[in-house]
Formats: structure tokens, C-alpha cells, sequence
């Protein structure tokens, strides 16, 4: 992955035409496009599209013009910026090496910073994404009222009414979105320190991702189960923020570097030997800490070592050698399973055959081949709900795919693409579980069958009781 420099502390660029402030593309970098084309036919905006500004090579010649001054930053290339899902599937293709990311949220922030826009949207997207995103516990409380409004009934009595149905497409599918099962906050449960079954092997530092306390009780209770059973002692930080993953794709990388900063601090302070994520964007964003400071006289040398730690958790269970084996099937009869590749796992970090092999670790469950794994499905962040539109061309393409497998289980290993594909397959009514990969091996290894029966849970001290799963 080619080096990025967005430091405050930022290089000068060789040439910037109507580019000014902060996050100016490195015009070096624009220039690693060679205009060959092999990026196209993987690309999901232009294979829906068809229309060069639409690709990856279109959209490098879009942040060049401007840099060259020959096209000012307009709504209309704002929107081409925005438009791009960010899934780094151009990345892998390129032989060039050219890091359409690092262009498109430099373009993004540019586009924030110098682009007039209307004072209450500004004020909007200011308070949605940087005030909001700042602080696990801001999106606790906004969480809050969808928690009431689950528990009440209510959302079950306005389904039962066919209430959403008399509502745009867009809006039920926001509503559709969220897990029925939401449970308190993952942070607000966990125990600070988890100590490993038997000898310690490791000291984990857990990154618990905003999206994955929030929204993902089971997932996030499954990592820490894992790493438990395989000697890790985790350790989480309560007070840790946001990746900065969230603010970087919508245009304030700008604002995303304090938030960075101050977990490099706070992992540094707790000397572990591993930072474990069960998040692939938190993760891809976690690695790129590096690159971000590159220039960074202070923190340089601390991002170099907080994104040296970090593992994907699949990454990490598939290379780390005390990972607990699965010895019994977690099912009692076989199950197809197929796995989604999420586009910040394969395509940003280049996370391929490790979740592979830790699906393949688990018995009595067969997998199987899904055409297209590495294909984005359309979530990408908060994407889908601003590109609707489009995110919902992407996942039919997907879905048809997982139609065709009959699977009984589909894995994959982000939040985004959990929430997306579990709404496409009940839009399709599937009989097909969606899961994350970690699930599986819990399933496998631990609570949910009674493999461990007499084990006590290591997050609350008790037997584990039917509702904990
Ligand atoms: S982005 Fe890479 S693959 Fe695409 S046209 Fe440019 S050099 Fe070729
Ligand atoms: S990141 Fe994805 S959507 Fe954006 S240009 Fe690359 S392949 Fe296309």
C-alpha cells in the first residue's frame, strides 16, 4: 500500500491548483495513475454505471484535474468523490499501486473544507459525524431509543400493522437495519481485565469498535470467549474512541486525528502485545495509524509500534499457535457455510485465507464456494444510507449469488456487511443464518452447544445461561 502523509504536520505538495488547507493529495501519488484501464471490470460503481467518472481511473483524472486547476472542487465532483464506495477493490487490481482510498478521502475532506455548503447540513453532518463519532457513549444514548423502542413492542406491533410498508423504500430499509436483539452496550459490560484460561500467553489489548459494542452483544462476547480459551488476557479499555474510520469516508480525516492520537496514548499505556479487533474496517483504519503520522515527529514512532500490534481477530486466530481447538461440531447436523469477503479485510488490508482457515477449523460444517466473494455488497460504511440507490443495485448483485449456494450459513467478519446481508437475505426470505466467523468458533469451541457447560462465562463470572447467546 503506497505511503500516506495527512499529518498536521503535512509535506508540500508538488502541485495543488485548487486544492487548499488540510488533506492535500499528494500530486506524486495521483500521478502513480498510469490510465491502463485493469481497475475497471472491478469495479462496482462503474461496472452499475458504465461511465468513466464513475471508476477508479475516472475518478484519479477528476482529483488531478483539480490539482492541475483545471476543474475547481464542484458539487459535481464532490458527488463523484462520494459516490465511491471506498472498497479498495481497485486497489488490489492496480498494478501501479495507485491508493484510490488515500485520494478519495483526501478529495472528501477537500471537498469539506473548501466547498460552500448550506449552514444547517454543515451543522448536521458536523454533529451526525465528528460530534457523535467522538465518544463510545454519545452513540450509547442516541442507541437508547432504538433499544425502548424494540423492548416496548412497538416495532413489532407498527410490523405487524404493516406500518413501514406505507413508507419510502429507504427509510423502512434504515428502520430494517438494526439486529432485533439489541442488548446494553458491550463496554458497559465487559470486565476491564479477563484472565485466560490456564497460563497466560499473551496480553491482548481488545479494540472494541463502537458499531460492534453497540450492536454486536453475541460478536463481541464470541472474541472475548476466544481469546479467553486460547491464553490471552484481555484487556479493554473503557475509555477507548472511534477508529477514526467513519470520519476519514465522510470527508473530516481533518478531525480524525485526535481521536487516533489519543488511542495510540491509551494502548501504549497498557503494554500489550497484540491489539485485537473483530472489526475489519476499525482494523483497516487501526493499520493505516502509521501511515497517518508517517511525518509526525511525536507520534510517528508510536503509530509505527500501535498498528504493529494490531490483528484482525480471524488474523490473529488463524496465525496465533495456542488458538483453542474446536473438537466437537457445533451443530448436530452438517451445515453449508459460505463467507463474504468484507472489502476492508481482503481488499485494505489483504486479509485473505486466514478466515478461511478458522471456518475450516470448525467440524461438521462444509464450505462452500460463493462467486464473487470479494465483491463489495453495498454497505460501505453509512453508504447505504446515503447512496441507496446504488448500495441496493450492489447487494442484488450479491444476493443473487448467495441465492444460488443454498447455504444454511453465511459468514463474514465486518459489522457493515453483517447488517447488510442479514437485510438481504430476510428481504429474499432465506433460510440462512448470517454470521460473523468468530460466532462460529465460540459456537464450536464453548457456551452455546455445551461443549463447556461447567465453564463459567468469563465476562460476568456465571454458568452461562440460555439468554447469554
Ligand atoms: S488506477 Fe491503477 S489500474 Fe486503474 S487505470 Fe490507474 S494505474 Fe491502471
Ligand atoms: S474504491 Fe471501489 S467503488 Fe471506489 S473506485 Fe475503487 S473499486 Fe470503485
Amino acid at each position: 500500500m503506497a505511503a500516506v502523509s495527512h499529518s498536521s504536520e503535512q509535506k508540500k505538495p508538488l502541485k495543488s491548483g485548487y486544492f487548499e488547507g488540510k488533506n492535500i493529495p499528494d500530486y506524486e501519488k495521483i500521478l502513480n495513475c498510469v490510465r491502463c484501464g485493469m481497475c475497471l471490470p472491478h469495479c462496482p460503481t462503474y461496472n452499475e454505471l458504465k461511465v468513466e467518472r464513475a471508476s477508479p481511473r475516472g475518478r484519479a483524472a477528476l482529483v488531478r484535474a483539480v490539482a492541475d486547476g483545471r476543474l475547481e472542487i464542484t458539487p459535481n465532483f464532490t458527488a463523484q468523490m462520494y459516490l465511491c464506495l471506498d472498497c479498495r477493490a481497485c486497489e488490489t487490481a492496480c498494478p501501479s499501486g495507485v491508493h484510490i482510498g488515500y485520494l478519495i478521502e483526501s478529495a472528501r475532506s477537500q471537498a469539506e473544507q473548501n466547498l460552500p455548503r448550506n449552514p444547517l447540513v454543515k451543522l448536521f453532518r458536523n454533529i451526525a459525524l465528528c460530534w457523535l463519532f467522538k465518544r463510545h457513549w454519545r452513540l450509547e444514548l442516541v442507541a437508547l431509543p432504538l433499544r425502548i423502542y424494540q423492548k416496548t413492542g412497538l416495532r413489532a406491533f407498527l410490523h405487524k400493522i404493516g406500518f413501514f410498508k406505507l413508507l419510502p423504500k429507504s427509510i423502512a430499509f434504515m428502520e430494517a437495519l438494526p439486529p432485533d436483539d439489541l442488548k446494553t452496550p458491550f463496554r458497559r459490560t465487559i470486565p476491564d481485565v479477563i484472565h485466560p484460561q490456564g497460563e497466560e500467553k499473551a496480553r491482548v489489548g481488545y479494540f472494541l469498535g463502537c458499531m460492534m459494542s453497540i450492536l454486536f452483544n453475541k460478536t463481541t462476547r464470541a472474541t472475548v470467549n476466544v481469546l479467553h480459551r486460547s491464553g490471552c488476557t484481555v484487556i479493554t479499555p473503557k475509555a477507548i474512541r472511534c477508529c477514526g474510520a467513519p470520519l476519514m469516508s465522510e470527508g473530516f480525516k481533518h478531525k480524525a486525528v485526535d481521536i487516533m492520537k489519543f488511542n495510540i496514548d491509551l494502548f501504549d499505556s497498557l503494554e500489550v502485545d497484540y491489539i485485537v479487533t473483530d472489526c475489519a474496517a476499525c482494523g483497516a483504519a487501526l493499520k493505516e495509524y502509521r501511515e497517518i503520522f508517517e511525518d509526525d515527529p511525536d507520534y510517528h514512532e508510536k503509530a509505527q509500534r500501535f498498528s504493529g500490534k494490531v490483528r484482525e481477530i480471524t488474523q490473529f486466530l488463524a496465525e496465533w499457535p495456542h488458538t483453542a481447538p474446536v473438537e466437537k461440531p457445533p451443530f448436530e447436523t452438517p451445515k453449508k457455510a459460505i463467507y463474504d469477503q468484507p472489502c476492508h479485510l481482503c481488499h485494505a488490508q489483504q486479509i485473505w485465507e486466514q478466515p478461511i482457515k478458522v471456518i475450516q477449523s470448525v467440524p461438521g460444517v462444509e464450505l462452500v464456494n460463493l462467486p464473487e466473494s470479494e465483491w463489495c455488497c453495498g454497505s460501505a460504511g453509512i453508504y447505504n444510507i446515503t447512496h441507496y440507490d446504488m448500495a441496493m443495485r450492489v447487494l442484488k448483485r450479491k444476493m443473487d449469488h448467495i441465492e444460488t449456494t443454498g447455504a444454511d450459513i453465511l459468514l463474514t467478519a465486518n459489522p457493515g456487511c453483517l447488517l447488510q446481508l442479514r437485510y438481504g437475505v430476510n428481504e429474499r426470505g432465506l433460510p440462512m443464518e448470517v454470521k460473523h466467523v468468530v460466532e462460529l468458533l465460540d459456537d464450536g469451541t464453548g457456551y452455546s452447544n455445551g461443549h463447556a457447560k461447567d465453564e463459567k462465562c468469563p465476562t460476568c463470572g456465571r454458568k452461562p445461561r440460555p439468554e447469554c447467546r
